[in-house]
């Protein structure tokens, strides 16, 4: 399968725990970066035609994409109708959007143009933990988003994220949230354990011990939140990511197995032919990389070699339900995981063997990079 990310390297805020490629940038700054990101579409386009036309999956993700007008997203939605890509037509065309800017106007054109999917940033619904984490929106803001998303109900399918572990959060305010959210007609919930990037506002904090993340809750939060979600009828198809039967990210699974797919933006990486490459990631210096026609020579290229490649098929696969197939990394890669190893965490009770396949289970999902680390080559 073949996706289409494009990096919309926009936000309302920084959010103090964001390590990502975005800026706060004035308004004026959207409409150059449209012209950019189709000039780097263009490109894209003039040098794979053959595989623009196999696209079958879209995400439109960041930062924030609802943070732009309805009139900039016409005009992307109607590049890449014109360039040949049929959105409606498409196996899954998703758009991330952040309840600040979850507005109709924005949602009804991404679906006019036949986006299917929406996922929104809620991350709690603790008005201090916002605060906290210094995220742009209010607890009501995000429950009006959930309400304007929840009645598109059968003519788009939606996402909502929640983190855990957060500063000063208990496992009661965690579940709490988890709760109330599978309480809403979604057909997909994804939440994620706060990662601390110490170049960030909130990693500074804790560093200087103003603020302090409790590890041991990570545990009994995860696991909570795993059984609320399966009582809610959701299957947990990775780590992170839970879903309705039938509603699991088409996109998102094609990065796990390892699909090829085209990134366009500051900073977003392209795999293709066993190759990883990246156009710069600071917005002035991919600027520069469009204007000078996105010149081949400019990408930063990742080739896997072959322990790079086993070691990354054996961390993607393990972190899905559906597990690694051994036979497969044998037959792939020439490489056959030991079997004592196996053995090891199966008699653990971290993994589970069921013919070809091993899976994580129980604590497992909680040790999986001890798992990956025992088994990368
Ligand atoms: S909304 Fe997401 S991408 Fe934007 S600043 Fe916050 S964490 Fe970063």
């Amino acid at each position: 399968m073949l996706g289409l990310y494009i990096h919309v390297p926009f936000c309302a805020k920084v959010c103090d725990y964001c390590d990502f490629s975005v800026l706060a940038a004035p308004e004026r700054m959207y409409l150059e970066y449209l012209d950019l990101v189709l000039r780097e579409l263009a490109c894209v386009r003039g040098r794979y035609p053959e595989k623009w036309a196999s696209i079958e999956t879209l995400y439109l993700g960041g930062g924030t994409p609802s943070i732009l007008p309805p009139e900039l997203l016409v005009r992307l939605f109607s590049w890449l109708r014109d360039s040949g890509i049929c959105i409606e037509n498409l196996r899954e065309a998703s758009m991330e959007v952040n309840p600040e800017s979850c507005l109709e106007e924005r949602l009804d054109v991404a679906m006019a143009f036949g986006v299917n999917r929406f996922s929104v940033g809620i991350q709690t619904f603790d008005a201090d933990l916002l605060k906290t984490i210094g995220r742009a929106h209010s607890v009501e803001t995000g429950l009006r988003a959930l309400d304007t998303l929840c009645s598109l109900k059968g003519r788009v399918q939606v996402n909502a994220d929640l983190m855990f572990c957060l500063p000063n959060q208990s496992t009661e305010t965690f579940l709490a949230d988890v709760k109330r959210l599978s309480g809403y007609p979604l057909n997909h919930i994804s939440f994620y354990g706060l990662n601390v990037s110490e170049h960030t506002v909130l990693g500074n904090r804790i560093q200087r011990g103003r603020l302090h993340v409790d590890e041991e809750l990570y545990a009994p939060m995860y696991n909570g939140g795993v059984q609320i979600l399966k009582e809610a009828g959701f299957e947990r198809y990775e780590v992170s990511n839970f879903a309705k039967p039938g509603f699991e990210s088409l996109h998102n699974k094609n990065y796990w197995n390892r699909g090829e797919y085209f990134g366009v933006g500051p900073g977003a990486h392209s795999y293709l032919g066993k190759i990883r490459f990246y156009a710069p990631e600071k917005y002035s210096r991919w600027k520069s990389f469009v204007q000078e026609g996105c010149a081949e020579s400019l990408y930063s290229n990742d080739v896997l070699n072959r322990e790079s490649a086993i070691a990354e098929t054996i961390w993607l696969s393990l972190r899905q339900s559906a597990g690694l197939d051994v036979t497969r990394l044998a037959s792939d890669f020439n490489y056959t995981l030991p079997e004592s190893k196996i053995e090891h965490w199966v008699c653990k009770g971290y993994l589970q063997r069921s013919g070809n396949v091993v899976k994580l289970v129980g604590d497992g999902w909680l040790f999986m990079d001890q798992v990956v680390e025992d088994f990368m080559v």
